[in-house]
């Protein structure tokens, strides 16, 4: 049996967890009793020592030490020693990425950057179906770009390689679609963006920490992500960006802060950047919830994020499997084919939303993004083969139930 091959019975789940080389993972994660939580690619579970942590920084560092933290406990160092951190699990070598902000300002910062390091392009290529706020930001970053620009768009206006030529100054992609869970092929499209002469911006919200991305190794330009989802930092815990080297020199951060300068503490009247990455700093850093991306990182310490794709493939074709036994008739978006998938199963059902109602209320957290997809996520870090297998038998029942006729399961709230 290969590492990815799923398997056969509940009992065969149980023998496959117990010789799992990930297991002890799950330990390094406060998951409540009796929930199976698919919901990791959205918020991702508290790491245990995350509270302890929290609590020297707030008792220690804020309440005693004041404002000798800055230094003393290196609250000022935090966005690059963090990032130098991620970068590993991103494959870029040290100082070429922050933790800071959020995913929607440092793709703002990104593609803004880029549009000012290709000055005689005027053309902006994103997915159409891309999570909204690439999209609205790519709108932001062109209106402020100081030249007209136009947007081309991935599956409205053509596929990729139709809309690639000279006038392209950057592309941004998401390196896993966040509804169908289908995964790009980064070497392949950054080639061609590059053959282009454009840049490439990667949006790694929904892979990094549990797919390898090559940022030194494939060239990559920019790439931003959120580290509340599988880094498990936190609600609303700062996002990462990632500038290569060769373009810091000449990469202008449209949001030209004080952290930004190179000598934030000289208070100099005119803005000189730092000469790396920490020029893609603005203002003063969430410092409690960036101990929360710390925790997160501590969690992974040691773990190889090749062995937490290789279970996240396995979990899926599992899950995929045990769907597509019990619920035939059902539409699963996601690429079966491991090579084009993330680590999330997208299933289209017209009752979705219902459905995972009542999945919640039975125990299983998953998500619903309309119009139909029910969304679950597959975090390897702390899932089980079981818990798929049950999760599977849960979501049988309650389609077999007709939970739809029940309108307590229709009810929407404002987060779905
Ligand atoms: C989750 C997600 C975001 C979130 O952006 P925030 O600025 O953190 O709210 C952005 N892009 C993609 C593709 C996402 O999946």
């Amino acid at each position: 049996m290969t590492d990815s091959a799923a398997p056969v019975s509940r009992a065969a789940c149980v023998v496959r967890d117990a010789d799992d080389p990930l297991r002890a993972l799950r330990d390094r994660f406060i998951l409540p009793d009796g929930l199976i939580y698919l919901d990791g690619n959205s918020l991702g579970p508290m790491p245990r020592a995350a509270g302890a942590a929290f609590a020297r920084t707030i008792e220690e560092e804020w309440a005693r030490d004041l404002i000798k933290s800055w230094n003393s406990a290196g609250w000022f160092d935090l966005p690059s020693k963090l990032g130098d951190r991620l970068g590993v699990l991103i494959g870029a070598a040290p100082g070429q990425t922050l933790v800071c902000d959020t995913t929607s300002i440092n793709l703002y910062k990104a593609i803004h950057a880029a549009i000012g390091l290709r000055p005689g392009r005027d053309v902006i290529v994103a997915e159409a179906g891309s999570f909204p706020t690439d999209l609205y930001v790519v709108e932001g970053a062109m209106a402020s770009a100081g030249r007209p620009m136009q947007r081309r768009l991935i599956g409205h206006d053509g596929p990729i390689e139709a809309l690639l030529d000279d006038r392209v100054a950057a592309v941004v992609l998401s390196h896993v679609d966040y509804r169908s869970g289908r995964l790009l092929d980064v070497a392949d499209i950054t080639r061609k963006v590059h053959a282009a002469g454009a840049l490439v911006i990667w949006d790694l919200c929904h892979s990094a920490g549990v797919i390898e991305f090559a940022f030194d190794a494939e060239n990559i330009d920019f790439a931003v992500g959120c580290t509340y989802k599988y880094l498990n930092g936190g609600p609303g815990s700062p996002a990462f960006i990632g500038v290569a080297h060769r373009l810091q020199a000449q990469a202008r951060n449209p949001l030209s802060g004080w952290w930004g300068h190179a000598a934030p503490f000289a208070f100099d009247r005119d803005f000189r950047p730092d000469s790396g990455i920490r020029r893609f700093l603005c203002g003063t850093q969430p410092i409690l919830s960036m101990r929360g991306v710390e925790s997160s990182l501590d969690a992974l310490d040691g773990v190889d994020v090749s062995a937490l794709r290789r279970k996240s493939l396995a979990l899926t074709e599992l899950f995929m499997a045990r769907v597509a036994a019990l619920l035939p008739d059902l539409e699963i978006v996601t690429p079966r084919e491991a090579s084009l998938r993330g680590s999330q199963v997208a299933i289209a059902f017209d009752k979705g939303y219902p459905v995972v109602q009542a999945m919640i209320e039975r125990g299983v957290i998953g998500d619903f993004r309309a119009p139909d997809i029910m969304r679950f996520g597959f975090a390897p870090a702390y899932l089980r083969f079981a818990d798929v297998w049950d999760a599977a038998e849960i979501l049988d029942d309650c389609i077999g139930a007709e939970v739809w006729r029940d309108p307590r399961y229709s009810q929407r709230h404002a987060v779905t």
